[in-house]
């Protein structure tokens, strides 16, 4: 079953779409990645839902990733004895390393690290920015603080930082256990939390290797300051909307978006815009026009994915938010204005031989109004070229040998991924490519597909060859 458009949507599950049947239900409505979000639910509950996505990708014989989305630093307040107090504006206020439950006067915060890096004049943010203290002055165990923005304060709500580099790392222990469970589960994409530094990535590489691809969320003023760093070491990144907005000004939001979708795209890797794009429809089947209007931006700006969260995690219409976020997405993109606007940032190529075929391959097909280009891929890196061109045919084939590669790419823009055993020679190259372009409903006979691949056949990252193939028309060399 081959997808109507190129942009892909990510689903959370969650107690909303746990079954089998939903989640088959949200595979046909157009989720392309399930995301397992390791900051709820049990450990035995993602490995059942794991177990039913590897089952109906089983049945679909087509490749679904499994994004696991780890907690990360979180910071929280303690308890307090009466379950919460009001906070008034200009009030003084505690924090402290105290075990004891919070009053009116202060209040637990277990976080040495946090007074170590305050400092006087330094803003902290309680429950998603709600509240806000001003530090007047800080000591190892304690910081005193003036109320600006008040209001009520209860047991373990949030707490960010965004104006200092906490000396954290964006595993923690339960992040890392979390890690070696879902790594042994076989997921795709690990999504890092509250990346400060592209040292964050180093460490995380450190531990999953190759073994699933890394998904910066950028949430933090820091990760926007040190952007290029880390779309360079990671493999991906998610503008992560909900605490981005609570860290920097929420106006600022929609223009950091369009900046890390297209330092992101500059670099060839996978985009995902999330949260609160379809809010209303966790309790609505209809979204509101803003919200179409959210989609629908992150589409024409070239995001490789949008994103549901609690839509189709917690919502009571999981189903209709996907097929919304579809119907949306094959709108945009059939806009006669899409071309123009996809292409406005402008993305060179590289003065490499794969990034010189690739974008000869997108103008040969979109000359030829070739129904796909079609790449033989086997880490997904020409893949990955080919969709930084985002050519203006409907499908980009990633034609691969190995399962793991097929799955993540079902992330990226355009991909259509299938696996396959690699090219044999130069016919079984061009048969192959039309063989699938057919089956998967994407060529009929008459079309034309642009292939790139690497000679010798098998050889990864040796992008040097471009075909045009006529599918069911071709002449093949003996
Ligand atoms: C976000 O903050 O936007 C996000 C995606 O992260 P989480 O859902 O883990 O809060």
């Amino acid at each position: 079953m081959a997808r109507h458009r190129r942009v892909k949507i990510v689903a959370t599950l969650g107690p909303a779409s746990s079954t089998p049947e939903v989640i088959r239900r949200l595979f046909e409505a157009g989720a392309d990645v399930f995301r397992l979000n390791f900051s709820h639910g049990r450990r035995e509950d993602h490995k059942a839902t794991h177990a039913i996505i590897r089952a109906l990708e089983a049945e679909s014989r087509r490749g679904i990733s499994i994004l696991t989305d780890m907690q990360g630093p979180k910071l929280r307040i303690g308890t307090f004895s009466n379950s919460g107090v009001e906070l008034v504006p200009g009030q003084r206020f505690g924090l402290d390393l105290s075990d004891t439950p919070g009053d009116g006067t202060r209040a637990p915060l277990p976080h040495p690290e946090i007074f170590a890096a305050l400092t006087a004049g330094t803003d902290i943010l309680l429950d998603d920015g709600r509240i806000r203290l001003k530090v007047e002055s800080v000591a190892a165990d304690r910081a005193a603080t003036t109320v600006v923005v008040g209001g009520r304060l209860t047991n373990r709500k949030g707490v960010n930082v965004p104006g200092v580099v906490l000396p954290i790392s964006s595993l923690t222990d339960k992040d890392r256990n979390d890690l070696d469970y879902a790594l042994a589960l076989g997921v795709d994409w690990v999504g890092l939390s509250f990346v400060q530094r592209a040292e964050d990535i180093d460490e995380a590489r450190a531990l999953i290797g190759t073994r699933a691809g890394i998904v910066a969320k950028i949430e933090k003023p820091a990760a926007v300051d040190r952007l290029r760093d880390i779309v360079e070491r990671a493999d991906g990144v998610m503008v992560a909307r909900g605490d981005l907005g609570v860290e920097m000004p929420l106006e600022e939001v929609p223009g950091l978006q369009k900046r890390i979708i297209r330092s992101a795209r500059a670099a060839g890797k996978p985009v995902i815009v999330a949260t609160q794009m379809l809010e209303s429809m966790v309790r609505s089947p209809v979204p509101t026009r803003a919200e179409i209007s959210d989609v629908a931006t992150a589409v024409y700006d070239g995001a490789d994915a949008v994103m549901l969260s609690a839509e189709s995690a917690t919502g009571q219409f999981p189903v209709e938010a996907v097929a919304t976020m579809d119907r949306i997405a094959q709108q945009v993109e059939r806009d006669p204005l899409y071309e123009s606007l996809l292409h406005a940032g402008g993305t060179n190529p590289e003065a490499t031989a794969a990034d010189a075929i690739t974008a000869a391959a997108r103008q040969v097909a979109e000359t030829l109004n070739a129904a796909a280009v079609v790449t033989f891929t086997t880490s997904g890196s020409t893949a990955l070229r080919a969709a930084r061109e985002r050519p203006g045919v409907p499908y980009i084939i990633g034609l691969t040998p190995k399962r793991e590669t097929a799955r993540r790419l079902a992330l990226v823009w355009g991909v259509h991924s299938v696996e396959t055993e690699d090219a044999h020679n130069f016919a079984d190259m061009v048969r192959r490519a039309c063989d699938v372009a057919k089956t998967e409903g994407i060529a009929k006979d008459g079309d034309r597909l642009v292939i790139t691949a690497g000679v010798p056949f098998g050889t990864p990252g040796m992008t040097n060859v471009l075909r045009v193939a006529w599918v069911g028309e071709d002449v093949l060399p003996a």
